[in-house]
């Protein structure tokens, strides 16, 4: 685990900073708050370390979800039983957190379905309501309050969050920092141009600390280094952005 800020907490994936399966945020204070979950099977790393800060699991009081995919709900459904949490996203992504939309996941020929039989599981996560939809714009009590962005393009409802008081952006996956600032996968990015101007919305925002779903936090020359990326991208990606303005 580690301390982002005097609040902020992630719990890094199994291979370190979220290399395999997504990492998990605890942000602290009055309320305490899970944002993301990992895979299935995370469930008691992040409960020991959640005891390990002095807490009990039923303290987690709310569970935020950056986006729907696997390797960032696959815990929730336990989680969600364990502390009785309220679980909140975007309406876009709500779908298929609650099972109406089939999670995407990779796909194998006949032959290989069996020997990746546990891998492809993964990508299966059992059904969990979401209790509070939220919007762009929309303010949270947690942490002197969190901003809600609505940062399409990776999923339909990709969400980023913006911590003023701690001067900090959780990204989830619309940036990833995998040795250095890239772009997620792009075989599990729905629309590229919406996520090209999301992370431009990221860029436009004054913090000093980004956390990432994979990867290790950027506290160093941080805006410097997102605006950069941003303005690198609408430049390689000049021609798609301009036939959308015009379409
Ligand atoms: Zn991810
Ligand atoms: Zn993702």
């Amino acid at each position: 685990m580690q301390k982002i800020t005097p609040r902020v907490y992630q719990i890094s994936g199994k291979l370190g900073a979220g290399v395999w399966g997504a990492n998990v945020f605890l942000l602290t204070g009055n309320n305490l708050t899970l944002v993301d979950t990992g895979f299935r099977g995370r469930v008691t790393q992040i409960l020991k370390e959640t005891r390990r800060l002095g807490y009990s699991p039923s303290d987690i009081g709310n569970i935020i979800i950056t986006h729907h995919h696997a390797d960032h709900i696959g815990s929730l459904a336990m989680l969600k039983k364990v502390t009785q949490a309220e679980v909140m996203a975007h309406p876009a992504d709500a779908p298929y957190i609650d099972g109406r939309l089939p999670q995407p996941g990779p796909t194998a020929p006949q032959w290989l379905r069996r020997p990746l039989a546990p891998l492809l599981r993964l990508w299966i996560t059992p059904p969990v309501i979401v209790d509070i939809l939220v919007n762009d714009g929309d303010e949270l009590p947690m942490l002197g309050g969190i901003k809600v962005l609505h940062t399409p393009g990776h999923t339909p409802g990709s969400i980023c969050l913006f911590l003023p008081q701690e001067r900090l952006v959780i990204a989830g996956d619309v940036l990833a920092n995998r040795f250095r600032l890239s772009l997620p996968s792009k075989a599990y990015t729905v629309d590229i141009v919406q996520e090209i101007r999301s992370i431009q919305v990221v860029a436009n925002l004054d913090f000093d600390v980004v956390c990432f779903g994979h990867g290790s936090a950027l506290i160093e020359d941080t805006r410097l280094t997102v605006v950069d990326f941003a303005r690198r991208l609408r430049e390689k990606y000049r021609t798609v952005l301009a036939n959308q303005e015009t379409t």
